[in-house]
């Protein structure tokens, strides 16, 4: 597109792991080499240690930000979090639509494009997850699939400032698979060519790659066109190999 690349963002997703003493001494162990790297840096911990791990990140160059949020302020929705909560605890940024909550959750398109607008609202940055199943890439569906979710589940107002979109093949997730260089490009390429009938600033717009990213394929997979970043899950809970990823940016 001829524009300068965004700032990588290496997002660390913590999942459901981790007691009070793991989280703090994560974020501090990432805290302390995080000022000298390029990219920026995310930690996304379970509900329990957002307000502890926010405490360790403070004033830091690491970002923290939540793993869902519901798409409503407050009210009675009982064991949910909102948008403006996660700001409260010093979040800049909401992780929506991953697909552990789509499968587990049974989370539409819908859902997921309000729990984005929610988030936007507050003032947060959504990370709106997609990706296709192993059967449906067999079937040759891959980019029909990631084209209906991101139509289904980009938040209105979305723009290259506030929105991060994350391509995450459910089969690569948590599976030390991931697909080829070129099938990851293609997806990109593909994705960034319908964000720009969507946003006017699509060449802003971070597209992180995420499914089994660790310190041994991140050189590769960060170099690659249209890939602004990763979501890291297994590989954001050791510190060293969560910063050896964000070492290997380009
Ligand atoms: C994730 O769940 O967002 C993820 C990418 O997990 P992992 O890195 O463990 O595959």
């Amino acid at each position: 597109m001829g524009e300068p690349r965004p700032r990588p963002l290496i997002a660390g997703n913590w999942k459901m792991n981790g007691r009070r003493s793991d989280g703090i001494a994560l974020a501090k162990a990432i805290v302390a080499e995080a000022g000298s790297l390029g990219a920026e840096l995310l930690v996304c911990p379970p509900a329990t240690l957002i307000a502890p791990v926010g405490e360790a990140v403070k004033g830091t160059a690491v970002a923290l930000g939540g793993q869902d949020c519901h798409p409503a302020p407050s009210g009675a929705h009982t064991g949910d979090i909102s948008a403006p909560m996660l700001v409260d605890l010093g979040c800049r940024y909401v992780i929506v639509g991953h697909s552990e909550r789509r499968a587990e959750h049974g989370e539409s398109d819908a859902l997921v494009k309000a729990k984005a607008e929610a988030a936007l609202a507050a003032g947060l940055s959504p990370i709106v997850c997609l990706g296709e199943t192993e059967a449906e890439r067999d079937l040759g569906e891959a980019l029909a699939v990631v084209t209906r979710q991101l139509l289904g589940s980009l938040p209105a107002g979305a723009s290259g400032a506030r929105t991060v979109v994350a391509y995450e093949p459910v089969w690569a997730i948590g599976t030390g698979r991931t697909p080829s260089a070129r099938d990851i490009e293609v997806v990109h390429g593909h994705l960034r060519r319908e964000l720009a009938t969507l946003v006017a600033d699509a060449g802003a717009v971070r597209l992180l790659y995420g499914g089994s990213v660790k310190a041994g394929n991140a050189k590769e997979i960060l170099a690659l066109a249209d890939v602004d970043g990763a979501l890291v899950g297994g590989a954001s809970l050791k510190a060293e190999e969560f910063l050896a990823i964000a070492r290997a940016c380009p």
